[in-house]
């Protein structure tokens, strides 16, 4: 029997941003706002609805800041965008968001190719950051999101004492919260139970989000990897969406349906309801009729024994 489990957990909804800014369909903000309203009306409380980039270069993130807008009307929902740099950040302060999250990729190489920065150039954008929220008056939290901290696609392996010493540095220069990302789907999880139990010591209640992709059919299995060292809070995305431009064939964060029925088999909180995230999941299908959506609960459909009445946590 698993242990260490905890009662409750959080999905943070990464679709808008993560499933969005990787496939090529340019989804009107009509549909967005539809998508962000359904996903809070199935029961996510923290949501992130884009990425404040150029237009020029992610067209499909162009509106993020009328999503940030109607996110903010939706009671208790914690919205979060991705930033890249200051000017992003910037424009994330300027829209109200509960959070920006700037990502860092721990590999160099993937650094150099996905942000044109070395990974101790980010930290000090995030210093920089700091500094201009600090000065603003700005409530707006800044989470630094270690990104490729399992390998990558382009330089390999990435040295763990690497990866916990960014989270160090990125504490040092003023982020408020720290997650890890499995970008590319290298993670496995024994390297994600070391790996975790290590940043959620360090960070300690600055640690807030595991974020993995599916890539190699390991995503479930991690995220309870993770869930057994403390981590409470996991980004997934409807039908599986997501990937990363620099990180071929990663294409797939863990799926939102799925890992909700993973949760609620251990009998762990997570306040979804699982008919109205596949019905948003068959919505997000219309929308988006060339891409391959995934997971497998909605293929498989739930079975005869859920609701999973009689589970109750190992440790409440
Ligand atoms: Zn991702």
């Amino acid at each position: 029997m698993l242990t260490n489990l905890p009662s409750t957990v959080v999905v943070r909804e990464a679709s808008l941003r993560d499933g969005l800014q990787s496939v090529a369909t340019i989804v009107p903000i009509e549909n967005k706002l539809a998508w962000l309203r359904e996903a809070y009306a199935a029961g996510l409380r923290e949501i992130e609805v884009g990425s404040f980039v150029p237009a020029r270069l992610l067209p499909q993130m162009e509106g993020t800041a009328d999503v940030v807008a109607e996110a903010r009307t939706l009671p208790d929902l914690f919205v979060s965008v991705l930033v890249p740099n200051l000017r992003g950040a910037e424009m994330a302060m300027a829209s109200g968001a509960h959070m920006m999250t700037l990502p860092l990729s721990a590999s160099h190489a993937h650094s150099l190719a996905n942000l044109r920065k070395a990974p101790d150039e980010v930290v000090a954008e995030v210093a920089r950051i700091r500094a201009a929220r600090d000065a603003s008056g700005s409530k707006t939290l800044i989470e630094g999101g270690v990104g490729t901290a399992f390998g990558c696609t382009i330089q390999g392996a990435v040295d763990p004492a690497e990866v916990v010493r960014l989270v160090g540095q990125l504490l040092d220069a003023g982020a408020d919260r720290i997650s890890l990302a499995d970008t590319v789907g290298y993670a496995t999880p024994d390297v994600v139970h070391d790996l975790f139990d290590q940043a959620v010591r360090l960070a300690g209640d600055q640690f807030w989000s595991a974020h993995f992709h599916d890539t190699r059919g390991l995503g479930i299995a991690n995220v309870l990897a993770a869930m057994d060292v403390g981590a409470t809070r996991f980004d997934a995305c409807l039908g599986g969406l997501g990937g990363c431009p620099h990180a071929p064939g990663a294409s797939g964060n863990v799926s939102t349906e799925d890992l909700n029925y993973l949760f609620t088999s251990m009998g762990i909180s997570t306040g979804l309801s699982m008919e109205k995230l596949l019905a948003l999941r068959q919505r997000i299908a219309d929308w988006l009729p060339h891409e391959t959506l995934r997971g497998v609960i909605w293929q498989a459909g739930l079975p005869k024994i859920y609701p999973f009445a009689s589970t109750t946590p190992a440790h409440a």
